[in-house]
């Protein structure tokens, strides 16, 4: 396949800005136009903000639901990092094609829209679908969207496949990502008369500690071999509060988040975190001053990516991309979402995670020539059967 148009391809989407807070139109309208240029009927889903917006794009039937090759537009910031060269210009060394985005994910997006030509002639008895979505890393609102419209489509694909940085191995599982901000607010008065007050710094480190109890208890159950950290993850990476040494601090707000294993309901856990609030910290709060309190709000809630459902997918598709063991991932993806819409998914794509948020971010030839062969082999499949599963 032509490796070079596919390099083309992510020269031009990593020359788009499209860290998530960025607008990413000028990208999905560049991609439309490929696309429909390759014979997809395309069709843009704009956000409320009116910067962002989805792309779905579809060939062949539309009453055969058919496969999914399914993106993230989006990248994340490049600031405080030890860049190189300009992290939106496609720059070669070696074998290394160094972008942001260039493993995550803008190499699969590029080896997508370079095949979409073949793809769409080969997609007469099944239809391929190529859906890119905006802001996945950070609330994943435009699959969020996407995933409920094609939940309640007449017809909704078959089989999803998100090319997030796999190395190209068929990944079947991912942890769930539920990420919350806690705001505590206290009582401030001088810290010579700490009795009269509440310092919310110290409620916010007693909320954290129990967080680690709980991590500690989670070390001894649910084990779930496969993963590189076999077990949910509860983690607190930000805080901020207090004024001075002196005044008991008025407020505090840290941010957590909770990796939940496939199974594991990541609300059940924020539910023991929220009864030892309301049974062991609030009430002596609230003894002090009626202002104090203690706000928990999600920031996101991704499902993970559950193995039960997608067995019979991933054994299909292994033989195509020379994939031997099916792997599991810590790192959160859209695929809960798909799924939750009723469509086994996969994923798999170009790339190297280890590398995905790091500066010099890049992905091989090698890669992009494996990710096209697999395209080609998909193209194959969906001319010449029925069904993907
Ligand atoms: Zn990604």
């Amino acid at each position: 396949m032509d490796l070079s148009t596919s390099i083309d391809c992510l020269e031009r989407l990593v020359a788009f800005d499209t860290v998530s807070t960025r607008p990413n139109l000028p990208l999905i309208e560049w991609a439309a136009d490929r696309l429909d240029a390759a014979g997809m009927q395309t069709r843009i889903q704009r956000a409320e903000d009116g910067l962002h917006a989805n792309l779905y794009a579809s060939a062949g039937p539309a009453d055969v639901p058919g496969l999914m090759l399914s993106g993230h537009s989006d990248v994340v910031p490049v600031e405080g990092q030890d860049w190189h060269s300009d992290p939106f210009t496609l720059t070669r060394r070696d074998d290394r094609l160094i972008a942001r985005g260039a493993a995550d994910m803008k190499g699969f997006i590029a080896c997508v829209v370079a095949m979409a030509p073949v793809l769409a002639k080969r997609a007469r008895r099944q239809p391929v679908h190529v859906a890119l979505s905006y802001n996945e890393e950070t609330d994943m609102q435009g699959m969020r969207v996407l995933a409920a419209d094609l939940a309640s489509a007449p017809v909704r694909p078959a089989a999803c496949v998100i090319g997030e940085p796999t190395s190209m191995q068929v990944v079947v599982a991912n942890k769930g990502a539920a990420i919350f901000r806690c705001r505590v607010r206290g009582h401030p008065v001088h810290s010579s008369l700490r009795d009269r007050g509440i310092s919310a710094v110290e409620i916010a480190a007693e909320m954290i500690a129990f967080l680690n109890r709980m991590q500690e208890r989670l070390n001894t159950a649910e084990r779930h071999d496969g993963f590189e950290f076999p077990f949910t993850s509860i983690h607190a990476g930000m805080i901020q509060g207090g004024t001075a040494h002196n005044i008991t601090a008025a407020e505090c707000s840290f941010v957590f988040e909770i990796r939940a294993l496939p199974g594991v309901s990541a609300e059940a856990l924020l539910g023991e975190l929220q009864r030892h609030c309301d049974e062991n910290l609030l009430p002596g709060m609230r003894a002090v001053s009626a202002e104090c309190g203690i706000e928990i709000t999600p920031v996101v809630n991704a499902p993970g990516l559950d193995d039960r459902g997608n067995r019979s997918l991933a054994a299909a598709l292994m033989p195509l991309c020379v994939c031997r063991e099916p792997g599991r991932v810590s790192f959160g993806t859209e695929a809960g979402f798909v799924t939750q819409a009723g469509i086994p998914t996969v994923v798999c794509g170009p790339g190297d995670i280890a590398v995905a948020h790091q500066p010099d971010e890049f992905v091989t030839d090698e890669q992009l020539s494996r990710c096209l062969d697999f395209l080609d082999a998909l193209g194959h499949r969906l001319e010449q059967s029925d069904t993907l599963r």
